[in-house]
């Protein structure tokens, strides 16, 4: 199966391959999406049934081969010794902002290491990815990862800001030198500095007047950089909404010049335009549209009785009589950032050129939130009872993934491995599953990619269904944002595992918490439960205010099943304080329990041997 995760990095070859190890390999380029590359002359594959689907043969050396397809590829893998690979690639790199993504993998699948354009071209994430996905361990030797610092050339790409100008390798030396870095942010999201608001490296008081070693400009504007020998850069969030007006014919050529010429007049950077605003009678104007195809820009369109509402500081009585609203240029672009005219920061200017036809008007307002160009994605993920080891390796990568990791803080201590510095980490406190839902969907709707976890399994009693549920209520269209739920080990299983085979025949789950569902549902579902002879694991047993409900649970089980039924009591399972008793349904409650608790009731079959509980499934009995 595809996984989406690995979509960033399209399109990957996977080279160096040996036809031996095809179980592996198969499995994994078909998880990465990626053309696995063989020679003409190597063995064909010697298992049809493992043949990967997007195998490719090449003629002649590999060297030559990879020189004919380097520019093709975002990413190589190579499953090689790494001084071939350096050799390999040594004469084909060029610089930072160009070279793919370059990794490799040892023959024994135990190392992924993170070669070359581990930031820009993302191999410090792939290797990580890829390494979750085969349980390897992921070699990356940049300074920022190993001072768990965010790499700061790629900080912007989740909110789709643009690189601009700037001496990048400087400003990372300093961060690597932990030396204070200035940041003067004036547009964008300002998420990931809550992330770094203890680490001592940023300083975001823009009223510091002594300028710190290196300096990070966030901002709509080109800045020009003051004191040049100091290391600065520049990311354009892209907040910038240019509205058109144009007569019918007007050239792509000279829209192009109007919007260039506005942005050096007011030093705005062409890299923060988030789109294009017009009235929707332009929506098939040929020059409007070839600038947002050659740009890349998404294009807005609004109503002559939606732009006539907008207040404008330039309305034109022609303007009116020929399309029913004064301004077109600055009421769109207004329009286009949802406010009022406080955001225009640029009104209306006038372009014709004497030997062009048509004529082309322009206006800018700033949107408080940038537009990220994305689509979001939603990972719903079960990570298991605790340990990372019972965590399946495509939660891993999700969560790895993500941009942002949304959860309750027990659970995102358990997976603090798995986090990277550059995400954004949001814990919410166990009562408030609502909001931790609302604001995941909110932040993937906006173009991020969110991991929502849970434990256990996020389906169940987790943050699946109530996600999923507030999806609905909004009218989502099944589509936008993605979602993709990540199933775990949940509780019963996890503490059937450490007493044996408890759940080897027909059993059922039922909540005690009623909270949620009214207490005479629950008794209800505890008596049926009973009666019908089903293993029964208790979830929420016990809460320091809710003491009744396992005793009268236990009462409904006594009145249907024998008294020395084997009963396990699992106590924080699979973590450091976890607490395993198998004991009887009339002794069960000698044993504390509580919210870390996860209780089983055997059936009428259910015995113990040694330190076991099992559930005969009947095979013995034939
Ligand atoms: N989604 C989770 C369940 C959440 S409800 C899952 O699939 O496992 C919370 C309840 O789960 C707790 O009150 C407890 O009964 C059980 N539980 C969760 N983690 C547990 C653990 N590590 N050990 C024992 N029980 C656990």
């Amino acid at each position: 199966m595809n996984n989406s995760s690995f979509e960033r990095f399209q399109p990957i070859a996977f080279l160096g391959i040996n036809t031996q190890e095809t179980k592996i390999i198969r499995s994994l380029s078909q998880n990465l999406m990626a053309t696995v590359w063989l020679p003409n002359s190597s063995k064909s594959w010697e298992n049809p049934e493992l043949v990967p689907d997007n195998l490719k043969y090449y003629d002649g050396s590999l060297s030559g081969h990879l020189t004919n397809i380097w520019g093709e590829y975002r990413a190589f893998v190579f499953c090689l010794a790494t001084g071939a690979v350096v050799r390999l690639i040594a004469p084909l790199l060029k610089s930072k902002d160009w070279d793919p993504a370059v990794v490799v993998i040892d023959g024994a699948g135990k190392f992924v290491i993170s070669l070359c354009s581990g930031h820009q071209g993302g191999a410090d994430l792939l290797a990580k990815l890829i390494a979750h996905q085969i349980d390897a361990t992921p070699v990356i030797t940049g300074a920022s990862s190993s001072l768990q610092l965010p790499a700061i050339d790629i900080l912007g790409y989740p909110y789709g800001w643009v690189k601009g100008s700037g001496n990048w390798t400087g400003v990372m030396a300093a961060i690597a030198r932990q030396e204070r870095v200035q940041v003067i942010q004036e547009a964008g999201s300002i998420l990931w500095q809550h992330q770094h608001l203890e680490n001592n490296i940023f300083d975001f008081d823009s009223t510091t007047t002594t300028i710190r070693q290196a300096l990070i400009w966030i901002s709509e504007q080109k800045r020009s950089f003051v004191k040049s020998e100091l290391p600065q850069v520049q990311w354009h969030p892209r907040v910038l909404w240019i509205g058109i007006g144009c007569e019918r014919g007007t050239s792509k050529e000279l829209i192009e010049k109007a919007v260039i010429a506005t942005c050096e007049k007011y030093d705005l950077a062409p890299e923060a335009i988030a789109g294009i605003a017009t009235i929707d009678i332009k929506a098939d104007e040929v020059g409007i549209l070839e600038l947002c195809n050659c740009w890349n820009l998404p294009l807005k369109t609004f109503t002559s009785a939606r732009l006539r509402q907008v207040t404008v500081p330039t309305p034109s009585e022609i303007v009116r009589q020929e399309v029913g609203t004064s301004s077109v240029a600055e009421a769109a672009a207004i329009c286009a950032v949802e406010k009022d005219l406080n955001s225009l920061i640029v009104p209306k200017q006038v372009f014709k050129e004497k030997d062009q036809p048509g004529g082309v008007t322009v206006a800018v307002a700033k949107a408080d939130r940038e537009y990220t160009g994305r689509t979001g994605k939603l990972y719903l993920v079960g990570i298991g009872p605790g340990s990372l080891a019972q965590i399946t390796p495509a939660a891993k990568v999700a969560i790895t993934e993500a941009d942002v990791v949304i959860g309750y803080s027990l659970y995102l201590d358990l997976i603090q491995p798995l986090l990277r510095p550059e995400q954004i980490i949001e814990s919410f406190p166990i009562t408030q599953e609502k909001q931790r839902g609302e604001r995941a969907i909110s932040l993937a709707e906006w173009g991020l990619t969110v991991a929502v976890v849970s434990s256990g399994d996020c389906g169940i009693y987790g943050m699946a269904g109530l996600v999923l549920e507030q999806l609905k209520i909004k009218h989502w269209d099944g589509k936008t944002p993605q979602v993709k739920v990540f199933p775990g080990i949940s509780a019963l299983q996890a503490a059937a595992s450490r007493v044996g085979a408890p759940l080897m025949h027909d059993f059922c789950a039922i909540s005690l918490s009623d909270l949620l569902t009214p207490w005479e549902v629950i008794k209800k579902r505890l008596e049926a439960a009973a009666m019908a002879d089903f293993v029964t694991a208790l979830y929420n047993p016990r809460s320091q205010k809710r003491t009744q409900q396992i005793i009268t649970a236990q009462e409904i089980f006594l009145n249907h099943r024998d008294k020395n039924t084997p009963v396990a009591i699992v106590r924080s399972v699979y973590r450091d304080e976890e607490q395993i008793t198998i004991t009887t349904l009339e002794k069960m409650l000698d044993t504390a329990i509580d919210m870390l608790t996860t209780v089983i009731i055997g059936n009428s079959n259910t015995c113990n041997y040694q330190d076991w509980m099992i559930t005969p499934r009947g095979y013995l009995d034939k």
